[in-house]
């Protein structure tokens, strides 16, 4: 008999805690898990999946438009419905979370619909002020959006409210230059919104490989978003009329129906009892873990966001899994976080997977770059200037592959696959002796030629 309620209480029921809690009882452990909000967590209730169905929703915009190369004459206009979209994600997202709660259920995981707060390292208490003992904890409460403390800063959104906006608004302002900014700069505009994309760097996407943020930025000021680079809100008010008047740091001004704030998220780790629990945080107030997602309580384990790595869910799933796996199934392992592949979901698309030029430049490496800039078959069509963009950059020594930066239609399938490539260790003549699929745009990967040479600074090679 042990001497706890349960072997494993998971505080979170998102993508980290969802895949340890189901693993760990696979493996014959007592689990239980507490959710406060949605069983999903931010991955499926308000953050990539309900995007992904968003973004997919504003490309028909160009397909619209691009079958007019093809021969195909829309005898109505094509109307959108604001509402129509929200209603259908949010009976996709109803539908997911569903399968996701039953998965726990058939897996036999214990679930409460509560926060959950730490007594101290083996105690926790649910809303209703019940108490759970559990010989270990799995901290798995992800993150939360943060704006900038400016006045006025409560008048605008962020991307929890942009999936449930009542309607399209006619004019927005998004402020940030990651992931979120640009993704949702990209969505809105097709869908038919007036987008100015306000950030405080010269260009978007800081830490991605510069071609891309260069190739992006054109595309999105072809598309017709406004960028404000170097720039950033210095307060929001609202405007006689409603709107929202912003007035940035550099004086001027302008009005919008909606701001949002796209600058980044924090873990949530406040108010859970970490502290009486003894659990050591970081600066940025994030759970403090060891390779095996291990914090300094020893019984005390924490994964995805709120840990602070690499904040997506597929790392989050591994870390759950692997945390189910050493504790409960004798076999444990640790997640690789160093070559991470992912997508940027803005029109057109980024793939990206490791290291960009940069990187390597100032790893002072011997580089050799391959570059591809070019109009895809689809495109020769249509009316479309849109470009696909490829690179490689390759260790000049070894002819490894270190990086792999793709922006175009497709990019994120297309870098699944090279990950696998890389991963492996994969050289440029790898990728050259595999036989090209024709035609296709990743055929490009395996066919580029044009070499730029980058020497180590005062160096050999
Ligand atoms: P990011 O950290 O990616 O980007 C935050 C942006 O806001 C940066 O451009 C940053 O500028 C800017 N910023 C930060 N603070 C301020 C401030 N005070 N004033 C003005 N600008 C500011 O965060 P996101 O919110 O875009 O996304 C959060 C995370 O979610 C991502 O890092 C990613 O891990 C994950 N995500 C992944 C997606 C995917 O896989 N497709 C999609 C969406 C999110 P600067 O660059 O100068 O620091």
């Amino acid at each position: 008999m042990s001497d706890f309620d349960v072997d494993l209480f998971v505080m979170g029921a998102g993508s980290g805690g969802v895949r340890a809690a189901r693993i760990a009882a696979g493996h014959g452990a007592k689990v239980a898990v507490a959710e406060e909000y949605r069983t999903g967590g931010t991955c499926v209730i308000r953050g990539c999946v309900p995007k992904k169905i968003m973004v997919l929703a504003s490309r028909f915009h160009d397909a619209f438009d691009d079958a007019a190369g093809y021969g195909w004459t829309l005898t109505t206009k094509p109307e959108f419905s604001w509402t129509g979209l929200i209603e259908a994600k949010d009976r996709e997202i109803s539908r997911l979370s569903e399968v996701y709660a039953r998965n726990l259920e058939r897996s036999g995981v214990t679930q409460y619909a509560s926060r959950a707060v730490l007594e101290d390292a083996h105690t926790v208490r649910l809303s209703d002020g019940k108490k759970i003992t559990a010989k270990y904890i799995l901290v798995s409460t992800g993150g939360h959006p943060v704006a900038p403390h400016i006045p006025g800063a409560e008048l605008a959104i962020s991307s929890n409210e942009a999936f449930d906006l009542k309607e399209l608004p006619r004019r927005i302002a998004i402020a940030g230059g990651g992931y979120i900014a640009v993704e949702f700069a990209c969505m809105f505009q097709r869908l038919g919104s007036e987008v100015t994309l306000i950030h405080r760097g010269e260009k978007i996407l800081r830490g991605f490989d510069e071609d891309l943020r260069d190739e992006l930025m054109l595309a999105l000021a072809a598309e017709g978003v406004t960028l404000k680079m170097n720039n950033t809100i210095a307060k929001i008010e609202e405007a006689p009329t409603g709107c929202r008047k912003v007035t940035y740091v550099s004086g001027d001004d302008d009005e919008f129906d909606i701001v949002f704030f796209a600058t980044g998220r924090m873990p949530n780790t406040k108010g859970l009892g970490l502290e009486r629990a003894g659990v050591e945080l970081g600066a940025a107030g994030e759970v403090r873990v060891d390779n095996n997602s291990r914090t300094n309580v020893e019984n005390i384990y924490a994964v995805g966001d709120v840990t602070d790595r690499v904040n997506l869910t597929p790392v989050a799933i591994r870390e759950g899994h692997a945390v189910a796996d050493g504790l409960f199934g004798g076999k444990p392992w640790a997640v690789d976080h160093a070559l991470v592949a992912t997508a940027v979901f803005s029109t057109p698309e980024i793939g990206t997977i490791g290291m960009t030029e940069e990187a390597a430049r100032e790893e002072m490496m011997p580089i050799d770059v391959y570059r591809a800039r070019f109009r895809s078959l689809k495109h020769t069509m249509t009316r479309r200037q849109e470009r696909t963009f490829m690179k490689i950059v390759a260790d000049a020594k070894t002819d490894k592959v270190l990086g792999v930066h793709i922006l175009g239609e497709d990019a994120g399938e297309m870098i699944q696959l090279a990950a696998v490539a890389v991963g492996m260790g994969a050289t440029k003549a790898d990728f050259d002796r595999t036989i090209a699929v024709h035609p296709t745009a990743a055929e490009e990967l395996v066919t580029m030629r044009d070499k730029v040479h980058v020497p180590t600074p005062g160096g050999a090679i």
